[in-house]
């Protein structure tokens, strides 16, 4: 076995995730089709050369992303507070203004829309599971439904962005290499890149946001030594959303530095994070567990705030246990869709009104704010339990 980031063979495994659901944002319209979808192991492997994290036993058969795939987050306000302070204070630090931008993984279009209109930049937007008519109209932004290729290196770039699509990457040597190598080499291009931290994950145990469609776990530190690797300049990196993404800013460079960030872990320090994980994501899990039989017991009624990956992350270790009742998102695109593999129908806010739940898991608790109000607007007081 061979590591996906630097081809090195010092590669081990380290956690199994028995039976998670193949695909989690599909969109699914019977609880037979929902119920049907199937289940594979997820298995972590850690690269002891660069720290890259990947499911070694993901299925790269699978399309896990033209079939219908709901992953769009902008219909909360505090994700799109946080996404326009993040992109104004990029545009200003590197004079983004009348650029021309690709976005290689934009989903409906929001990320591209924002930064074009931020900074009233020229944008183009790639992505298989693009659909039109999601997000507002510009006559500068336009989208192309596609898998990035080589023809796109074609394409007018000042900036490449790419958020929250680099985790979806199986192959990121590859991924990276082949932008290195097929925009055009006259000039700096700038590249923009968010994910989420692995780093996060290990400290915290937040088995959640363990999918199968996360295939690729990066930490600052190896994802900017696979950025140096393809000959970029790493100019920052950083932290955001309650430390939860991680951003790495670089550009093309013939001499690349071999100045290391702040940010940048190095191996070893990361191989510790993943012997912590193994210790205790057993007890973590038998915590919750625990937890939730005794809201069992007391007959409570229980539901999930925040749909998607990190609701099907959560109820693939404990759905049987058929304690939660209903998962609640606010995107109305996914209100009434099954949630593949567990069954449950997603529930717009409107539907506590009449079911007065005791109790509420936030998925994410960078929310809770937002949903505390919402929930005291409709006059209901659960208890809130963030993850
Ligand atoms: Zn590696």
């Amino acid at each position: 076995m061979k590591c996906l980031s630097c081809q090195s063979e010092k590669v081990e495994n380290f956690f199994v995730l028995k039976n998670a659901p193949l695909q989690s944002l599909i969109t699914i319209k019977t609880y037979e089709e929902a119920i049907a979808i199937p289940k594979k192991d997820i298995t972590l492997a850690f690269c002891n050369n660069c720290g890259f994290i990947f499911n070694s036993t993901f299925d790269t058969s699978i399309d896990y992303y033209t079939q219908g795939y709901e992953d769009q987050q902008g219909f909360s306000p505090t994700w799109l507070t946080y996404q326009t302070g993040i992109t104004n204070r990029f545009i200003d630090k590197y004079g983004i203004r009348g650029k021309d931008i690709i976005e290689i993984g934009c989903g409906k279009g929001d990320y591209i829309q924002l930064i074009c209109k931020l900074g009233n930049n020229r944008g183009i937007g790639i992505d298989p599971s693009y659909v039109s008519g999601r997000s507002e109209t510009n006559p500068n932004v336009t989208f192309i439904k596609e898998f990035y290729s080589k023809k796109h290196g074609e394409l007018p770039v000042d900036l490449i962005v790419c958020k929250h699509t680099m985790e979806h990457i199986y192959d990121p040597y590859n991924f990276v290499k082949n932008i290195r190598n097929w925009i055009n080499k006259d000039k700096d291009i700038q590249v923009f890149i968010e994910v989420p931290t692995i780093v996060r994950i290990l400290k915290i145990n937040a088995f959640w946001d363990i999918y199968t469609e996360h295939c690729s776990y990066f930490s600052p530190g190896s994802l900017a030594r696979l950025f140096r690797m393809n000959n970029f300049e790493i100019l920052d990196t950083y932290l955001g959303y309650d430390d939860q993404y991680l951003y790495l800013e670089a550009k093309t460079s013939k001499n690349t530095t071999s100045q290391i960030l702040p940010l940048e872990e190095s191996v070893e320090e990361l191989k510790g994070y993943v012997d912590g994980f193994v210790l205790k994501i057993k007890e973590e899990l038998g915590k919750w567990n625990k937890l939730l039989l005794r809201m069992k017991e007391e007959n409570e009624k229980v539901v999930i705030w925040g749909g998607g990956s990190k609701s099907v992350g959560f109820l693939t270790h404990f759905n049987d246990l058929k304690v939660i009742s209903h998962v609640v998102d606010l995107n109305p695109h996914m209100q009434r869709n099954f949630i593949p593999s567990i069954g449950m129908q997603y529930v717009g806010p409107d539907f506590l009104r009449e079911y007065k739940p005791d109790k509420v898991i936030i998925m994410n608790r960078i929310y809770k704010n937002e949903i505390g109000k919402m929930l005291s607007q409709m006059g209901l007081n659960p208890e809130l339990i963030c993850l």
